[in-house]
């Protein structure tokens, strides 16, 4: 059954009430969530889900299966998807469809996460300036929390120049607090555009709503294996805070 995922309509809501609609060996699938659901290389949210007044731990939370909608010039996506909250086999029994839970995400998880998601986009805006064909290189990206990374095709390689520039570039990105939207793409749910001024590209992960809220970033270089230029994207000083969370 689908999951209304509640944080594409407030990406800083914490906590939100809901209905247990399955309950799997893996985890525990609500009608709604504010936990995000691993995705576009931006790994799941943590935090617990709390019935009867007592929280239990969910340590990742990821996508089931929905339905593919091929969309014209946009990756395809699966809509309709069920989010599950993994939860330790033990806990598993302790729920029931139809019991009444309470969601709660860990939000300095969330904060690491989309500072480092945001820097990223930062990061490939700032290099594309420097490198323009450089997204038809990318090979992939994971947005954890300590780091983000971006893995490129061997024909790219960065220079020690390359990288000071985007290093400057992003700094003077950041220190213009440039807005960040997210929207509709073509107001289909569950397909989302990222823009910072003139730079839109398909994303549903969870954003800062300027740049100014990323702090301090430091970008590098660093050849992987056979073939694979890794950019990695550290945030050092966030200005994104348990502040800008609302839990209800
Ligand atoms: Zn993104």
């Amino acid at each position: 059954m689908k999951t209304q995922k509640l944080y594409y309509e407030n990406m800083y809501l914490a906590r939100c009430e809901a209905v247990v609609t399955e309950v799997r060996n893996d985890g525990i699938v609500t009608d709604k969530t504010v936990a995000f659901a691993e995705g576009g290389g931006q790994i799941g949210d943590i935090g617990i889900i709390v019935k009867d007044g007592v929280g239990v731990p969910f340590f990742d939370t990821i996508k089931g299966v929905g339905k593919p909608l091929v969309i014209q010039d946009f990756p395809t996506i699966q809509i309709d998807t069920p989010v599950i909250h993994k939860v330790n086999p033990d806990d598993i029994g302790g729920f029931l469809v139809g019991d009444r839970v309470v969601i709660e995400i860990d939000i300095s998880h969330r904060i690491k996460t989309t500072v480092h998601h945001s820097a990223l986009h930062l990061a490939l805006m700032a290099a594309t300036k420097y490198r323009p064909d450089i997204v038809r290189y990318i090979k992939g990206c994971n947005i954890a929390v300590d780091s983000a990374r971006l893995d490129f095709a061997s024909q790219m390689r960065f220079t020690d120049e390359d990288m000071e520039n985007i290093n400057s570039e992003i700094k003077t990105m950041i220190e213009q607090g440039t807005p960040i939207e997210t929207f509709k793409h073509n107001g289909i749910d569950d397909a989302w555009d990222w823009k910072c001024g003139d730079f839109v590209i398909p994303c549903g992960g969870t954003h800062v709503g300027s740049t100014s809220k990323i702090g301090e970033v430091i970008v590098k270089r660093k050849t992987k294996g056979k073939g694979i230029e890794r950019m990695i994207v550290a945030v050092t000083n966030e200005l994104l805070g348990v502040d800008d969370y609302v839990r209800d």
